[in-house]
């Protein structure tokens, strides 16, 4: 929370490739005064066919219509490889580790280039053209990277599934999307065990039955298991593939044309994939990451989330490459086989920028301090998280424990919809705080509104809007662009509704208050999820906790949280305890009404607490709970159940 000091830019070693505060906002200002310039100049960080000569026209009122660079023709897949092959082909662009193998794959862009440049060709051969919708569903793998610059190369629009949704969540999102072809793997190891994928999407495609669109499944083997494969259908990926020609000439596309489709990770209901088109996207993806992840020379950039999620798109694939480093993927988890599994990758990897979930942090803290102590960590320069707030306290251990205190911490806010950082600090041009997430980068204009709408000026708490449009913006949601306006244009007519809660603080810093539809409303007073975690985050006795409002006759709503214990804790932590650690810090109304210890929450593949379900069971509302498959594991919801019933 503010309280916590803030760390001055001077703290860091200051790299010579580094921006200064002044040249900061210098860019500030002049994105201010003349954004039509500012924004045409970054798009100068990609590679353009055709340079556009316009940035934005459209609009956030009536049927909300965002255009970006429109006359501007370019290739992502020309933006990422080619544009790179003379002045670094022999460099890697991607490390992609597999657990259990003795050596990661390295490729060097020439490398890459060929290999996009096979499956452009053979996706081709099997009739996929521009515009049309190929599904990706693959772990984490050199084949997901290829296979998404491959679509783009041939200009179809990639949908990358989540390898962890039921056979159901596919075919549905297939259905949606229309996709003719699918690129998937055998089977995946998580941990030791094995999940199906062909299996899974078997079972997807025998749902959609006649109606199904797909034609054809190129099929990853990523194990000697055998799968069955259906002629005419299903291709080993390799032996197809590995027999096209090295070269293929890019698809040129107008900037607007899509470049991807993404469904959002966590909401129940009719899944919605939001549009993301290729020339903003390509600029915006160049910019934000280039502004908090400048890649220097022999940075190896390690972002752990999965290719399915949008960080996953912008920081793993787009962003780096556009930018011309080395991005690393891997299939591990953070501590199986052992703990520290993901510090001794880095060491091994000699990774410099390390961005990963705040879960998988508090995952790091939980394992004790001893084990970042036994790795050397020397190679880091700078670390990230973003997804969910991370408490003042979990990012200081993660500051000093991980970053030895050397490295900045750049806590980032953003969304599928906004497609890359919106708010995050610049490393070493300003403060940081522990547990904001900073400014917004140049360009953006982020406003915080009450209630009623009202834009509140200096500081303020409330809902979270941007002003006016920027180039990673999605510009609809797939076939529902009355949907698209609803969600994020009605609420606020004018601005970007983002959704979640915000505080401005007196020097302009952003703190996460949580999602606006989690706001705990007790006796008129609301309450952010993430203020209430944050405070219990102060005992370390706790991993982490999740607080929930539920109805109550008199409050209107009571505060309940959930804590998971450190298992090594000395001293046992006590439902009193806990009680009063929050109505110390919040005030006495904040007073939780339950309190249970549980040994683990629900939580999505992208690594969020889904407080949904808490305030479900929390309400004795226990018989309908939805869409289960997008948690990492479906039985803690009933294990909590138990708790929650044998408590009452
Ligand atoms: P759905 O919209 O389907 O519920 P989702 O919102 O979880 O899914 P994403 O777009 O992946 O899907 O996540 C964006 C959300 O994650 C943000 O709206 C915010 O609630 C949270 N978030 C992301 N980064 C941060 C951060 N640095 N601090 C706090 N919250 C964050
Ligand atoms: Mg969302």
């Amino acid at each position: 929370m503010s309280h916590t000091s803030s760390i001055p830019a001077s703290a860091y070693h200051k790299h010579p490739l580094l921006m200064s505060a002044e040249r900061l906002q210098v860019m500030r200002d002049y994105a201010r005064q003349d954004p039509e310039a500012f924004w045409l100049e970054q798009a100068q960080r990609i590679h353009w066919h055709r340079k556009p000569t316009k940035a934005f026209r459209g609009s956030f009122d009536g049927d909300v219509s965002i255009k970006w660079y429109e006359d501007g023709l370019l290739n992502a897949s020309v933006c990422c490889i080619d544009r790179h092959l003379t002045a670094r082909g022999d460099q890697v662009a991607l490390i992609s580790h597999r657990e259990g193998r003795e050596n990661a794959e390295k490729l060097t862009y020439c490398m890459l280039h060929e290999r996009v440049c096979r499956l452009a060709n053979a996706l081709t051969d099997l009739g996929v053209e521009k515009g049309q919708r190929v599904a990706i569903c693959l772990p984490m793998i050199s084949e997901s990277v290829v296979a998404m610059l491959a679509c783009a190369r041939v200009g179809a629009i990639h949908v990358v599934l989540f390898g962890g949704f039921s056979a159901e969540g596919i075919a549905d999102r297939l259905h949606d999307s229309g996709a003719v072809l699918v690129i998937t793997a055998s089977e995946a190891k998580r941990g030791s065990k094995s999940v199906p994928f062909k299996q899974t999407m078997d079972e997807a495609l025998l749902k959609a039955g006649k109606d199904s669109t797909v034609h054809s499944v190129l099929v990853v083997r990523t194990s000697e298991a055998a799968v069955p494969m259906l002629p005419g259908r299903d291709y080993d990926f390799h032996d197809f593939v590995d027999s096209f020609e090295p070269d293929f000439i890019p698809v040129v596309m107008p900037a607007e044309a899509p470049l991807f489709m993404l469904y959002t990770s966590g909401s129940p209901g009719k899944p919605k994939a939001v549009v993301h088109t290729t020339g903003g996207y390509m600029a915006w993806a160049a910019y934000t990451m280039g502004m908090v992840y400048t890649q220097h020379p022999g940075d190896v950039l390690w972002c752990t989330a999965d290719v399915a999620w949008i960080t996953g798109h912008t920081s793993v694939v787009y962003g780096p490459l556009a930018n011309g480093g080395t991005t690393m993927i891997s299939d591990s988890l953070p501590n199986a086989p052992h703990p520290g599994r993901w510090l001794d990758l880095v060491d091994e990897y000699k990774v410099t920028m390390l961005f990963t979930s705040p879960t998988a942090v508090r995952a790091m803290m939980a394992d004790g301090d001893e084990v970042a102590a036994a790795h050397s960590l020397e190679s880091l320069r700078l670390l990230g998280v973003a997804g969910e707030p991370i408490s003042s306290d979990v990012w200081l251990w993660y500051h000093d424990t991980i970053g030895r205190k050397r490295c900045p911490v750049a806590d980032t806010w953003w969304q599928t919809e906004t497609a890359g950082i919106v708010l995050g600090p610049v490393p070493g041009a300003q403060a940081l705080k522990p547990g904001s997430a900073s400014t917004p980068l140049p360009g953006l204009e982020l406003v915080i509104a009450d209630q009623k709408g009202q834009i509140q000026q200096n500081m303020a708490e409330g809902s979270l809007c941007i002003a006016r449009s920027w180039p990673g913006q999605a510009r609809t949601i797939w076939r529902d662009h009355d949907r698209f306006c609803k969600t994020y244009f009605s609420m606020v007519p004018g601005f970007y509704f983002t959704g979640d809660g915000a505080r401005r603080d007196e020097d302009g810093y952003y703190w996460i208050t949580g999602r606006m539809d989690d706001v705990i409303n007790v006796a008129g007073h609301r309450l952010g999820t993430a203020e209430v975690e944050d405070a219990l985050a102060t005992d370390h006795r706790l991993v982490e906790s999740a607080a929930v409002g539920v109805p109550h006759p008199v409050k209107g709503q009571a505060l309940v949280v959930f804590v998971i214990s450190r298992k090594d804790a000395v001293t046992q932590l006590t439902e009193a305890g806990i009680k009063t650690l929050v109505s110390d810090t919040l005030g006495r109304y904040a007073t939780p009404e339950d309190v249970y210890i549980v040994p683990d929450l629900p939580r999505t593949r992208s690594g969020k607490i889904v407080r949904r379900l808490l305030r479900k069971i929390a309400s004795g509302e226990v018989d309908n709970f939805g869409d289960l498959s997008t948690l990492t594991d479906q039985d803690i919801v009933r294990t909590i159940c138990n708790f929650v019933q044998d408590k009452k």
